[in-house]
């Protein structure tokens, strides 16, 4: 199964994701987690991506398709794969489009802003894999350290309160037309974020039979 998810940073793509990931043995392929891994390892990549990320801004679409096509050519996506973050404006969409890449369901988590506000102020994100933990909805078994890999959970830097806003401005503005284009399509599943994480991944993976 060919999956996108949709939602505005903090609506808990990344942690479905990982539910989806478990539960369909397909991988997810974050375009945020390949360019902060790219910008850990300070490659000609992470040094183009990083004032914008910095800033909150969208990373130009040129850069984020060529870094999808060749994701999507690699042998783990033969069964499937989930587009975590990916597209994110009109011309990423028509992109994968344009690549003939078939898209099954697209799955849109939708959370207020204020919750978006309040979650992302206390995410933390394991440095080494990129797992994603909450202080007061997630926390990792012990506080700074991941469950998974035992690596260590900080806050990402885009997470600060300024610069989430500014996140939020351009999800309105430049991603949000995407529930209309692939509302079109009759893909589109709108999910409402719940409270609870697991109460959204039971939803989301209702939305998968649906
Ligand atoms: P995320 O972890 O998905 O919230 O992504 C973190 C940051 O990476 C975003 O704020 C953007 O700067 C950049 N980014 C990730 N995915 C995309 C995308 N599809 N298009 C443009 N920029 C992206």
């Amino acid at each position: 199964m060919n999956l996108i998810l949709l939602g505005a940073p903090g609506a808990g793509k990344g942690t479905q994701a990982e539910v989806i990931c478990d539960h369909l043995q397909i991988p997810a392929l974050s375009t945020g987690n390949i360019l902060r891994e790219a910008l850990k390892q300070g490659t000609e990549l992470g040094l183009k991506a990083k004032s914008y990320m910095d800033g909150g801004k969208l990373v130009p679409d040129e850069v984020v398709i060529a870094i999808i096509k060749e994701r999507l050519t690699a042998p783990d996506c033969e069964n499937g794969f989930i587009l975590d973050g990916f597209p994110r404006t009109v011309p990423q969409a028509q992109a994968l489009d344009a690549m003939g890449v078939r898209i099954d369901r697209v799955i849109d988590i939708e959370v207020p802003d204020e919750k978006i506000e309040q979650r992302l102020s206390g995410r933390r994100v394991c440095e080494s894999c990129g797992a994603s933990y909450h202080m007061l909805y997630k926390p990792s078994a012990v506080a700074g350290v991941c469950d998974k890999c035992g690596g260590n959970t900080v806050q990402r830097k885009d997470d600060h309160p300024d610069t989430v806003r500014e996140r939020l401005a351009v999800y309105h503005e430049q991603t949000e037309p995407l529930k209309d284009y692939y509302e079109k399509t009759g893909k589109l599943v709108i999910v409402e974020g719940q409270e609870e994480v697991s109460d959204t991944s039971e939803l989301v993976l209702k939305a998968l039979r649906a």
